[in-house]
């Protein structure tokens, strides 16, 4: 009997698969070196609210980690590490390998830098009723109730008249002013209150309040406006017109911080998607040894559909790639064919409290580690890259071999929604690539939370990878 229970247990163990916590399996020291990377992640994130700022950021760390500025044609040499700026907004970090680029091709991991935000109109200026706002337009998937009645900071640039360029952070430090997006009172909300979600905070009412004080004359009218661009004026050398060749930003004040009494779980502003991108920066940087060619993209305009020239459609990665291959003697179409991708983005964590959405088997578990997702897309699978079984097979044994403890997801249940990556843009271009990210809860929201423990999990996924 004994023994039959114990031979049951053991082809229990090696026949059925079953997701494994990261800290479950971790020993206290190793949960401290989670702890200890996750405040650099803290430090990184309250850095970077923009992709521009995560740009600015990132070169910072890369000059630090002694990474030379790249331009396209430019000659590179083996064991060297560059980085291309691409307009601000999307940074490619790479380092030459030893290994001859034809058959060996080059390692990619690529995450996006932009978040969920609230982005001013190109004239948003007005006053109405003893308050001056500015009209927004919202960038990403968002659900606009969040975003009223919280705290925010506007981040961004301003392009003068005269070409000089402004960047503008305001409600960041402990003695700014921040901002806010006005929601109605309970005691005259009842007709709102019967509104479905979706539609009790139109996205035209996603007004920031700026401003009170009138300018100090009697005879002009909008004095409250005239009274904040006078303000803008004298601090940045703004005038109205200039808010047409700006970018600028609201989101939300927050810093980043831990949650739970067991400080497991980090809040913050904008984890989608720099808690890939934090990962994948730091393991090329900490790979130094490795004989590949690696290649870290962080792209903008992820959230809005990969649009653009900083976005991930753009044939910028492809020129890039091409040109480090032309550069080393190598044929690119024969680079790009040997290559292979971690798309690293972000999945939805299974929520108990919305466990109807979530089809458990195939669900992303918080601390069950990084979560790889094969495919993603809607409906039947639309608008995915779906990854082959034999690469899913190669990176599963590079993991296991490397001891990273991870998992597999898709997002939530069929036919309940989805949702997709920036994937299917690089295997676009004959490069094998499959997602792999963080679980996150309540993805998209003013506030995610992220668990250390699949944090630290995809650091050591990119850094096998890289090996
Ligand atoms: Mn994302
Ligand atoms: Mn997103």
């Amino acid at each position: 009997m004994c023994n039959e229970v114990s031979s049951a247990k053991e082809l229990a163990d090696r026949l059925l698969f079953k997701k494994r916590n990261v800290f479950e399996e971790s020993s206290p020291e190793r949960i401290q070196t989670m702890f200890e990377y996750a405040e650099g992640y803290k430090r990184f994130l309250d850095a970077a609210k923009t992709e521009r700022e995560a740009v600015t950021k990132l070169i910072a760390m890369a000059e630090g980690a002694g990474y030379l500025p790249y331009t396209l044609g430019m000659k590179v040499e083996v064991g060297a590490s560059y980085y291309y700026n691409n307009r601000g907004k999307n940074l490619f970090l790479f380092r030459i390998g030893s290994a001859p680029l034809e058959s060996d091709g080059v390692r990619i991991m690529a995450a996006h830098i932009d978040s969920p935000r609230i982005d001013l109109k190109q004239v948003p200026l007005y006053e109405d009723s003893g308050m001056c706002f500015l009209k927004t337009h919202y960038y990403g998937g968002i659900k606009k109730y969040q975003w009223t009645a919280i705290p925010l900071a506007l981040h961004g640039i301003v392009v003068l008249a005269d070409g000089s360029e402004i960047t503008v952070t305001v409600g960041e430090d402990e003695s700014d002013p921040v901002f806010y997006i006005n929601d109605l009172l309970p005691h005259l909300g009842a007709e709102q209150a019967q509104k479905p979600l979706g539609s009790a905070i139109p996205g035209e009412k996603l007004n920031i309040l700026i401003g009170g004080l009138p300018y100090p004359d009697k005879d002009v009218d909008g004095k409250i406006k005239l009274n904040v661009l006078s303000i803008l004026n004298e601090k940045y050398g703004i005038t109205e017109e200039d808010f047409i060749s700006a970018e600028i930003s609201a989101v939300p004040a927050f810093k980043a911080r831990d949650i739970g009494f067991d400080r497991a779980f980090i809040g913050a502003y904008g984890h989608d998607d720099r808690v890939c991108a934090y990962p994948i920066a730091t393991a090329l940087f900490d790979s130094k040894d490795t004989e590949h060619t690696v290649v870290v993209i962080l792209a903008d305009k992820e959230e809005t559909g990969s649009d653009g020239n900083t976005g991930m459609s753009s044939i910028i990665l492809k020129d890039i790639l091409d040109s480090i291959s032309l550069s080393l003697g190598a044929d690119p179409i024969r680079v790009r064919a040997a290559s292979m991708c971690l798309s690293a983005d972000v999945n939805a964590a299974y929520d108990p409290n919305f466990a109807d959405v979530y089809e458990i088997k195939n669900s992303a578990m918080i601390s069950c580690g990084t979560t790889m997702s094969k495919y993603t897309g809607a409906r039947g699978k639309s608008s995915t890259n779906d990854a082959s079984a034999e690469f899913v097979g190669k990176i599963r044994r590079i993991f296991a071999s490397h001891g990273v403890l991870w998992q597999t997801s898709e997002l939530g249940k069929v036919d309940i929604g989805g949702g997709g990556t920036v994937a299917k843009f690089i295997s676009a271009i004959n490069i094998d690539t499959v997602d792999l990210g963080v679980p996150v809860i309540s993805m998209h929201a003013p506030y995610e939370v992220v668990s250390k423990a699949d944090l630290y999990s995809t650091y050591e996924a990119f850094v096998a990878f890289c090996k």
